[in-house]
């Protein structure tokens, strides 16, 4: 199977144990009892999805469950959840199955019991090595139950593990950010991701920004970290293939990269969102209505969209800009559409795109303004 017509399927778990200060995302306080209704109802969304034959005949290529914090749920609720998605839509043999999970959630046994159902892949935010940097946003945990954990995912079999890190942190300094990705290369994780903190409408953190209580991050300092983080894993031995994403040889996360290579992936869970065919559609992001609907039999989309094949070609373009390697321009459609095509032309031209034969990628400056370069393409069909 091509990488195009891979197909994955993403579990959005709306739970967290509390809110970090920096976090917009939709999530609900764990509650035991929300759990249960919670699974019980995206057991019956597995199941209507796999009715619908909306996947298609193949196998999925990966599962990545996301959220929120999927170890809220036990490792029963997962494993059952696991095992339903493998027998609603099949598994490919060498598929990737990945966990997102926070080190203070998990423990020796339910990791041990997640490998054994099938997770191939961890997915641990550790955010920062440093306490101080991790209180300031109210993240719980702490860098030595990262250390720990680590450990204790390797004893229980994960040779695949991913650590994210956030830069741009407030008080943060490019040295206490070189000292956590050092830290976090001592663990020898497979694959790191490298998130700018991003200040989202609603959190805690920018209401304090706006009352003058923590600093906004520094923008010119955020890029030098960005580099620092480039030039340190480098020297490590990780490959930066996507813009925030880096890993040893063969360790490129492939669900992500299906979101950008054009692949299908179905979300199920309140918020998640798919894309298969063209069509992306969305679930409700509200607990107590995406019950009610599956209580009801009905899938719980709140908004779907059928692409235009300018407007699918250009998101294939978008999106396949953000690898390193870039992204066949004949794979995305872009040139069939002169608007694109004119805008490509003008990209390359002032140094933000180069060109390689049919494949396209961002300059080293153009990864800089990926969301400027992202902008002038989707205007581009609008002018
Ligand atoms: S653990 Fe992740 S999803 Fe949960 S509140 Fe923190 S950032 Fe948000």
């Amino acid at each position: 199977m091509s990488l195009a017509t891979a197909q994955g399927l993403y579990i959005h778990i709306p739970f967290c144990h509390q809110r970090c200060h920096f976090c917009a995302f939709y999530l609900e306080i764990h509650h035991a009892r929300a759990a249960d209704e919670f699974v019980t109802a995206l057991l019956t969304e597995l199941r209507l999805y796999g009715e619908s034959g909306v996947l298609g005949p193949a196998p999925l290529d990966s599962i990545y469950f996301g959220g929120g914090t999927p170890t809220t749920l036990t490792s029963e609720q997962l494993t059952t959840i696991l095992a339903t998605s493998k027998q609603t839509f099949g598994l490919a043999p060498d598929a990737e199955v990945t966990i997102e999970a926070h080190p203070g959630s998990v423990s020796r046994d339910s990791l041990a019991q997640l490998r054994q159902a099938g997770c191939t892949r961890l997915s641990f935010g550790a955010e920062s090595m440093d306490q101080t940097e991790l209180d300031r946003v109210g993240r719980p945990g702490t860098p030595a139950s990262t250390i720990h954990i680590i450990a204790v995912a390797r004893e229980a079999g994960f040779t695949n593990i991913n650590l994210d890190l956030m830069y741009g942190l407030p008080g943060q300094t490019l040295e206490s950010w070189a000292t956590s990705l050092r830290r976090t290369i001592e663990l020898a994780p497979e694959h790191l991701s490298c998130y700018a903190l991003t200040i989202e409408e609603g959190t805690h953190l920018k209401s304090a920004i706006q009352r003058g209580l923590v600093p906004a991050p520094d923008e010119d300092r955020q890029n030098r970290m960005e580099d620092l983080a480039e030039d340190i894993l480098n020297g490590a031995g990780y490959a930066r293939y996507e813009i925030s994403n880096y890993c040893r040889p063969g360790f490129a996360s492939r669900h992500n990269r299906l979101h950008w290579t054009g692949g299908h992936y179905l979300g199920v869970g309140p918020s998640a969102q798919s894309y298969i065919g063209g069509r992306r559609f969305g679930n409700v992001s509200d607990l107590t209505a995406y019950k009610a609907a599956l209580r009801n039999a009905r899938l719980p989309v709140a908004e779907s969209d059928q692409l235009t094949q300018a407007d699918d070609s250009c998101e294939r373009l978008i999106f396949g800009l953000r690898l390193v390697d870039g992204i066949s321009l004949k794979q995305t459609g872009a040139l069939l559409f002169p608007e694109l095509s004119r805008e490509v032309d003008k990209l390359l031209a002032d140094d933000l795109l180069e060109r390689q034969g049919d494949l396209v990628r961002l300059t080293t400056r153009g990864r800089r303004y990926a969301d400027t370069v992202a902008v002038s393409l989707m205007t581009s069909l609008n002018a």
